[in-house]
């Protein structure tokens, strides 16, 4: 299936999240990460043109920036992509929420649509606390989620393996997806896990 991406919007408050006139409730996938995990590189191999609009713009990295992938000529979404701002600025943080923009909370605890939550976590450092915690509460929420570790092609194939481990310990999780948005490693594999949510 071919998807051509758009850019739809970028949201501030809950009352701007694309509504059924714009997506048809289209099933959406979240993007989530600490600053500088990736996710805009990886963003950029995803949906590549359609997020030049979002990066040249100011104050749209504190935004859930929504992007629209159709099939063909439909005037519907097929998928929809949900790009949240990146946390864990702060050392010390009691709660994920303290950091986050007050809109964030009800997309992820609300938001219909949400079909799959992808936790980006970085394979080049140690597991990160602020990753747990977001993990934990998808889990508690009954969220839909997968674990995808960025920068793989900085690794070596014994590295990797190590840091996927202590990765899969840290977050609970029996299973971790990596991938590169420099060598494309595991881009594809991302791909089927996304079209996935079609079938849901
Ligand atoms: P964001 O803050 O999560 O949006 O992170 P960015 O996409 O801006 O990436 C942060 C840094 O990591 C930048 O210097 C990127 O060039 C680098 N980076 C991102 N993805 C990869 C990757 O797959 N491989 C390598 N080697 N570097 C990456």
């Amino acid at each position: 299936m071919k998807l051509t991406p758009k850019f739809l919007l970028s949201a501030m408050a809950p009352e701007h999240f694309p509504t059924e006139a714009k997506t048809n409730h289209a099933p959406e996938v979240a993007f989530l990460g600490r600053s500088n995990v990736g996710k805009s590189s990886l963003l950029n191999k995803l949906v590549g043109a359609a997020t030049a609009k979002v990066s040249s713009t100011p104050g749209r990295t504190r935004a859930i920036n929504f992007f629209a992938l159709h099939e063909g000529a439909k005037a519907m979404p097929s998928i929809v992509f949900a790009d949240l701002p990146g946390y864990g600025y702060a050392k010390i943080s009691k709660s994920i929420s303290a950091e986050w923009p007050k809109f964030i909370e009800p997309y992820i605890n609300e938001r219909e649509e949400l079909a799959l939550c992808l936790c980006l976590v970085d394979t080049n450092i140690p597991p990160q606390e602020s990753d747990t915690m977001l993990i934990e509460a998808l889990r508690d929420m009954g969220r839909p989620h997968l674990v995808v570790g960025t920068k793989a092609d900085r690794l070596s194939n014994n590295q990797l393996g190590k840091s996927v481990a202590a990765l899969k310990k840290a977050h609970g999780e029996d299973r971790i997806l990596t991938v590169s948005s420099k060598s494309d490693a595991g881009i594809k594999a991302l791909w089927t896990e996304i079209y996935g949510v079609l079938e849901a």
